[in-house]
């Protein structure tokens, strides 16, 4: 490979080049003899290294067919001072029957860099459950003590404003730099293998003297954290632990993966809310690194995800898609001339979403790379049934997985460890192509203003937005996203609106501004720095085509962070906002004033802040606090329903609540003339099922990351607790995610064994954050009647998409129902919504449009009517045969004209109105103060979509988003939308805050 800087036009070129090469390797061109014999020559073991004969024998007992093993990974070079992976496992990496705990097999890395000069371990941070995170690095000696060196050359390749973007300087640094290639393994808990995998990848590199493996030690790092999810795979060891100590039996499924959530960790590279995000992130970072590779297993036998199948996302740097396509080629031919069955790359994955941990590289200009392979769930050896789908030969898999085969953990990890050689050596030998590729897409992150633009992105200096505008602030800091502010006004040019084919510029209206002008204070995000393409994945909108042949997203199909956050963000296409004046801001707590000022009142103005719970949980016992519940002025200045009013309070410790919770305060001499109620901070209970709890863990985390109090309860102390009004006052059901009313109420099937969830001496990592005798038993009966009970006698119920439909089949809601779907097509989009009710407490702060996060287009309907029975209605109605036209009415003959009284013809969000006949002597007719409010309502159809995939949207359209039912003396609020979600949704969740601050006054 050329060590010249190689110009973007040679890419293409060059891939074609090297799928010519990868289809010589498996077709008869004359060039098969060339190829061959490199490949041979390449892979080669050293003869004269021996071999450990005992680790290899089991190697082979263990390998299930030979075929799904390679020469690679089918023998152990000896070391007489450096310990294999058996010095803790007790057997080889693989080895059936055993998992190791996170400790054991940090305990191996450890060992490995006592005994070798070519390993180094480094604690990267912990989990939220105080775990520790590990990076091992591994090369040659001489390249370890030269990382600090080397690290801060690619620092500069990764930065070239610091070259002044002068190629020649960074092919200098090129020339002298060595690449890092960082591997993650076990993210996803229940996919076992990567850690024994990596261990024994670990040993190779550093003892092995097969001369491509020397040829990998010394010309990259190989950095490795082994176990992403700790927390998560302490308790799946516990589980497998108590698997095998219960032979026959069935096991409990893995409840709690990480201490938050489950599959969707790998879906918190946007909001970057867990810790193992950042770690892993910062230490991505830190190193400097051009890959990120991330393990995963659920699809047989080895699946390079990376170049998947369109729509590719459309702010990655086209040189990366380019990158995925040469290594999975190279990659996939080495395994297929290795004659391995079932490796493959395409398939069904979108590259769409960029939540996914390894994305964080292509969006910090490295490369992401992912693989699946197969894993049983554990260390068992298992028969294993394909189905079809899984086993068919298709264009993109030549030579696919097995339709039945019996499979073991060691197999994992040699398809784990072959794939992963061979990219290493691909690399390796393109290292310097890589390194100025790596340049090449950091110079054009930098270059972005002036080549696909936009300019920059501005939040506006804007009070009623200040916080929300902090906590996306936030999220592009994690993303180590450079963050300037205006210090004075600035006006740019807007480019025009999108002109609509067909449609007329109407005369009455204005013509649309051509430029806008931003005050001192407003933030700006540049797109003339490093990672000016997180920020622009993150800020801009999105657009799923309808029509986009790709039918089945992999995942949401709209994020974007402007929207979710209701930040008030303004793209911008002209570059003078780059000239403006204007500095860094690099301490994102010293943004609000803090200083509460001399009271003795206080007043915290409501703008739908994140955290006015916060602050009210805060001072709870330590002041007064009332919510207003109108409109008013203070000292000339106006504040808005639902704002605090805080008196006998210290002023220093809400000086530093305040600055904590990112608000501000006015100081006033006496308290305002406006009605009131008293902030109550209510008891609140947090029920989970058992089912899953990943999408309560999104909204667990919320709730703790803004110390908003809870106790955390089950459906089955639900079932158990027959007063539970006397211990709570609002219990928040959050979505489970899957699984009908009907599971949520009958749990798990009961026939079988009992699966507990407990901390015991063999399983000592479960049961911490709840625990059970048995996970099988649902809500049940009882527990329904427990729930009704509570909210008949004034308790406040919170509920969402699939608890909501629960709260709404088991008669909780009156009068409210969930629109059938028809042909909406939504999938993970945001949509707008209009606030229909300002005056209602949940809506306090909001006005005008609230952005929702809505999964699938679930919408309500709402009635008068405690069954959801349809009335007729005038757009309904269809004139019979008679006289006149189609829109005239017909008149009988011979007697005077009797006109029909209208038909009622109700908004998408109304009622239908009943007529006298219709309430007569009617046990359905529901009282007029206990019909549903309706607080927002989707958008019509041309304003609903904001980013993502809609289609068919009329089910949706205008129709009712967050209702407010009530039952005897409580409430229930129902979400149709996700409020708490994934980190992203921080614009309305404030709706959740609102209710439980407002709790007893939300009729
Ligand atoms: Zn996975």
């Amino acid at each position: 490979m050329t060590r010249r800087s190689l110009p973007l036009v040679d890419i293409p070129q060059f891939w074609a080049l090297c799928t010519l090469m990868a289809l010589a390797t498996v077709t008869l061109l004359p060039t098969r003899v060339r190829a061959q014999a490199v490949e041979a020559e390449t892979f080669q073991r050293d003869s004269k290294q021996a071999i450990d004969e005992a680790y290899t024998e089991h190697i082979r007992k263990y390998t299930t067919a030979p075929a799904l093993n390679s020469p690679l990974t089918d023998y152990l070079p000896a070391s007489s001072t450096v310990p294999t992976p058996a010095k803790v496992l007790g057997d080889v990496a693989g080895v059936p029957d055993v998992l190791p705990y996170a400790e054991d097999v940090y305990r191996y890395f450890r060992l490995l860099a006592a005994a070798s000069p070519r390993v180094r371990v480094f604690t990267i941070g912990h989990s939220e459950e105080g775990r520790e995170m590990i990076a091992v690095a591994v090369a040659d000696a001489a390249l370890l003590d030269h990382a600090k060196e080397n690290s801060s050359r690619l620092a500069q390749l990764g930065d070239p404003r610091s070259l002044k973007l002068d190629d020649s300087k960074a092919q200098a640094l090129v020339d002298r730099s060595f690449p890092i290639y960082y591997i993650t393994g076990t993210i996803h808990s229940p996919e076992t293998g990567a850690p024994t995998a990596l261990m024994e990848l670990a040993y190779r590199l550093a003892v092995d003297n097969a001369p491509y493996v020397q040829y990998i030690r010394t010309h990259l790092i190989t950095l490795i954290t082994p176990v992403v999810e700790v927390d998560g795979r302490d308790r799946m060891v516990d589980v497998y632990k108590w698997h095998k100590a219960h032979p026959g039996e069935n096991w409990p499924h893995l409840v709690y993966w990480g201490h938050y959530v489950e599959h969707d960790n790998n879906r918190d590279a946007m909001a970057m809310t867990l810790e193992l995000s950042k770690n892993v992130l910062n230490t991505y970072l830190e190193w400097h690194a051009q890959v990120l590779h991330d393990l995963h297993e659920s699809v047989p036998f080895l699946y390079d995800n990376t170049v998947g199948d369109g729509p590719y996302n459309s702010w990655i740097d086209p040189i990366l898609t380019n990158e995925w396509s040469m290594i999975a080629s190279d990659n996939m031919a080495r395994m297929q001339a290795f004659g391995m069955p079932g490796v493959f790359t395409h398939g069904n994955y979108d590259t769409w979403s960029p939540s996914y941990l390894m994305f964080m590289a292509a969006f910090h200009n490295g490369i992401s790379r992912l693989y699946e392979t197969f894993g049983n769930g554990g260390a068992d050896t298992e028969k294993r049934v394909l189905s079809p789908d899984e086993y068919a030969r298709t264009w993109y898999k030549p030579n696919p997985p097995y339709p039945t085969v019996v499979w073991s953990q060691r197999d994992n990890n040699n398809y784990e460890q072959t794939a992963l050689l061979t990219s290493l050596s691909y690399f390796a030998h393109n290292s310097k192509l890589f390194l100025n590729n790596f340049y090449l897409k950091s110079k054009r992150s930098v270059e972005k203003p002036a080549n696909g633009g936009p300019a920059a992105y501005v939040l506006p200096q804007d009070a009623r937005f200040l916080n929300r505008q902090i906590q996306l602030l936030k999220v592009l800091a994690l993303q180590h996203v450079e963050i300037q502010r205006l210090t004075q006004a600035v006006t740019v040019a807007l480019p025009p609106p999108p002109h609509k084919e067909g449609e007329e510029p109407k005369p009455e209206t204005p013509p649309p501004p051509t430029s806008q002008t931003f005050p001192a204070g407003s933030f700006v995000i540049r797109m003339d720095q490093p990672f000016s393409r997180i920020a622009d994945a993150l800020l801009d909108r999105q657009y799923w085509s309808p029509e986009d042949p790709q039918k089945e997203p992999y995942d949401d199909t709209g994020w974007s962070f402007g929207d979710l956050f209701n930040a008030k963000v303004s793209r911008l296409t002209d570059s003078h906002i780059l000239a403006a004046p204007m500095s860094p801001v690099t301490d994102l707590t010293q943004v609000t004033p803090g200083d509460a000022g001399a009271g003795p009142f206080y007043i915290v103005d409501n703008s739908a802040q994140v955290s006015l719970a916060s602050l009210v949980y805060a001072l709870r016992g330590a002041a007064d606090v009332s919510i207003c519940d109108g409109n008013f002025e203070s000292d000339g200045q106006k504040f808005a329903a639902g704002s605090l009013i805080i008196g006998g309070v210290d002023a220093s410790k809400l000086t530093s609540l305040l600055k904590q919770y990112d608000l501000a305060a006015v100081s006033i001499a006496s308290r305002p003339a406006v009605k009131l109620h008293s902030a109550e901070a209510p008891r609140i209970a947090f029920m989970h099922t058992w089912l899953g709890t990943q999408s309560e863990g999104w909204w667990r985390m919320a709730f703790d990351k803004l110390h908003v109090p809870f106790a955390y309860i089950n459906t089955q102390t639900v079932s158990k607790e027959s007063d539970l009004r006397a211990r709570y006052d609002v219990i928040v059901f959050a979505p489970v995610g899957y699984g009908s009313g009907q599971q949520i109420v009958d749990g798990l099937p009961m026939w079988g064994n009992a699966l507990p969830w407990q901390t015991t001496s063999l399983t000592p990592n479960l049961g911490k954050l709840d625990s059970t005798e048995d996970i099988r038993p649902g809500l049940g009966e009882a527990g329904v009647a427990h729930l009704k009970d509570f909210v008949q006698q004034g308790g406040l119920l919170i509920t969402a998409e699939d608890t909501a439909e629960f709260a709404i089949e088991e008669g909780l809601a009156p009068g409210v129902f969930v629109a059938p779907r028809k042909e909406a097509r939504v999938v993970g989009s945001v949509l707008n919504s209009v606030v229909l009710n300002g005056k209602h407490p949940l809506a306090y702060g909001y006005d005008g449009a609230v952005p929702l996060y809505s999964s699938d287009g679930m919408a309500f309907t709402v009635s008068n009517i405690a069954v959801n029975y349809h009335l007729l209605t005038a757009k309904d109605y269809k004139r019979p045969t008679g006289r006149g036209s189609a829109d005239d009415e017909d008149i009988p003959q011979g007697r005077a004209f009797e006109k029909a009284p209208p038909l009622p013809a109700p908004k998408a969000w109304e009622a239908t109105a009943l007529n006298e006949e219709q309430q007569r002597n009617n046990p359905y007719l529901i009282p007029a103060e206990y019909r549903p409010q309706v607080i927002l309502r989707y958008a019509g159809m041309k304003d609903l979509l904001l980013s993502g995939l809609l289609a068919n949207g009329d089910s949706v359209a205008e129709h009712p988003a967050v209702v407010v039912a009530h039952f005897g003396k409580g409430d229930v609020v129902l979400f149709a939308n996700n409020p708490l979600y994934r980190g992203e949704t921080v614009g309305s969740y404030a709706l959740v805050f609102n209710a439980i601050l407002n709790f007893g006054h939300l009729k």
